[in-house]
């Protein structure tokens, strides 16, 4: 029993280990679930990215041409009207060649006083933007062979600003006058760039090199004019090339992406911003959502596996308390309470495994039947508990006398006792049954009712039975009870031998 009990701790250890191991690779298969899901996410919304950036740069790349075309447009005239100048023909030139509905008065041909000497529109609106000109020219310096540009100002009353256009002359070049100005104003391109879908928080700037704001989308109230970046941001932005920069708006204060490209050649600057909260918006709510549901399902996965472990574990270690307290039952069911030695339902097992273990293995197998002499009387003069005192004592004296593990004492019944020695040649069995019935009459407990012996004493019947000779157990304790029966009626104190050949 105490076999089936240790066997049956075992599936339970089996079941918890390979639960141990699901739940290992089912926390380990939530890990790279989850990974696999982040790495998917992130590159898609890195991709996302890369499309955004890349068309905003297109749109840099158009806006940027947009505004040189028209700032060519009206260098192209004030080249004609150089060449015209040139040959004295300024005066009728710079009127023909006006830039219509220009705020400013269209071109205009300064002497080297200063003075207004030819323009295309206006006098009155000529002399408002006549009046800015010495300031643009020391700005753009000496004469320098191209296009300058000057500004951003706003003439009064315009919500748009303007630029001056400016190309100086060379001594000579223009029949006397120092340049020709011709103002760009920001009126049509803002008209273009309002028709461009920029997201709900994105912008388009056109500054100078310097940072200043010439023209914004959408429009922000006093914001023309002003430094709006520093210039550092701007660095890089030069050529074809074009450069992405994370910053704050210093107008508006959103946090965007800004592409950002040279105009032309010129020292104009072009940025198209997207709000950082509206990148890749669309792929990043997405993420999240699925994000949260992977992260969610790794968490279920992880957590019912960690329950299922747990009640593995508790169920097996209920299973094994069960097979502990059985385990212990049933060594009590065995057990003889008043020696501690095997019961008679102990011995019954125990002597049909090893007789039939020597069948097996052809070896022979003795037994030995005790019995303590005229143990009644022992009982009637002394006491039930005197007598039980005194079968414990004889019980010690056999368990003493047998060594190997193989042999196993127990109690027969009342005041009978056996021993089983499997494996032990006849000369052998005989040895120890005469050690055990001498050392129970050493011990020289007084008996008076024991005839001549006077002392506690026991008979014993010995049955040695020879490999393959025996048909049962039946027949093992018989021959035992036999030579027992007859150490009894010759005397008692003794031991008789039945060899059973
Ligand atoms: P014999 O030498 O022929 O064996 O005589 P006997 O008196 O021992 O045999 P009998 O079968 O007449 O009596 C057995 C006695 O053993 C009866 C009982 O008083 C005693 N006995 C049996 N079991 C126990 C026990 O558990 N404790 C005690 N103290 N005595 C027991
Ligand atoms: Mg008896
Ligand atoms: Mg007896």
């Amino acid at each position: 029993m105490s076999v089936q009990a240790a066997d049956g701790a075992a599936p339970g250890a089996r079941r918890l280990a390979s639960f141990g191991g699901l739940a290992g690779l089912s926390i380990i298969a939530a890990v790279v679930l989850f990974a696999a899901c982040t790495a998917l996410m992130l590159e898609n919304r890195e991709d996302s990215l890369r499309r955004d950036d890349q068309m905003a740069r297109n749109l840099v790349i158009l806006a940027g041409q947009t505004v040189a075309r028209e700032i060519d447009q009206i260098d192209g005239q004030l080249r004609m009207l150089q060449t015209a100048l040139q040959y004295g023909a300024g005066a009728v030139a710079a009127p023909r060649a006006g830039v219509s509905g220009q705020p400013g008065g269209g071109l205009i041909v300064v002497e080297p006083d200063g003075r207004l000497i030819a323009s295309s529109g206006p006098a009155s609106e000529a002399k408002g933007f006549l009046a800015k000109v010495p300031r643009l020219l020391a700005e753009v310096g000496p004469p320098v062979d191209g296009l300058s540009v000057g500004g951003p100002f706003k003439p009064p009353g315009s919500p748009v600003a303007v630029l001056a256009l400016i190309r100086r002359c060379a001594p000579g070049q223009c029949g006397g006058a120092v340049a020709v100005v011709a103002p760009l104003s920001m009126q049509s391109l803002n008209a273009t760039f309002g028709r461009l879908a920029l997201g709900r928080r994105g912008s388009l700037v056109l500054l100078t090199e310097g940072g200043t704001l010439i023209l914004r989308l959408p429009h922000f109230r006093n914001a023309i004019g002003r430094v709006v970046v520093s210039p550092g941001d701007l660095e890089g932005a030069t050529g074809t090339h074009i450069v992405h920069r994370e910053r704050r708006s210093g107008v508006d204060h959103v946090l965007r992406r800004y592409s950002i490209g040279q105009v032309g050649d010129l020292r104009l600057v072009i940025a198209v911003g997207v709000a950082v909260s509206e990148l890749a918006s669309g792929v990043g709510l997405l993420a999240a959502i699925i994000g949260v549901l992977v992260l969610l399902l790794s968490a279920t996965i992880v957590g019912l596996t960690l329950v299922l472990v747990r009640e593995v574990r508790r169920t097996t270690e209920a299973e094994r308390d069960a097979l502990t307290a059985n385990r212990q039952l049933a060594e009590l069911a065995r057990t003889d309470q008043l020696t501690g030695l095997l019961n008679r339902r102990g011995f019954d097992e125990h002597l049909s495994r090893e007789w039939r273990r020597a069948r097996r293995n052809n070896r022979p197998v003795a037994l030995l039947l005790l019995d303590a002499d005229n143990f009644k009387r022992y009982n009637d003069k002394n006491g039930h508990q005197a007598g039980d005192g005194v079968l414990r004592l004889v019980s010690r004296c056999i368990t003493d006398a047998i060594r190997r593990p193989g042999d196993i004492a127990a109690r027969y019944g009342g005041e009978e006792f056996a021993v089983v020695l499997p494996d032990t040649e006849f000369e052998g069995a005989g040895l120890i049954a005469e050690n055990i019935r001498s050392s129970i009459a050493a011990l020289a407990l007084a008996h008076e009712g024991n005839g001549e012996a006077g002392v506690v004493t026991v008979s014993i019947g010995l049955s040695y039975h020879e490999p393959g000779r025996t048909d049962s157990e039946a027949t093992l304790v018989g021959s035992a009870d036999e030579a027992l029966y007859e150490a009894k009626n010759s005397g008692r104190n003794r031991v008789v031998s039945r060899r059973v050949v």
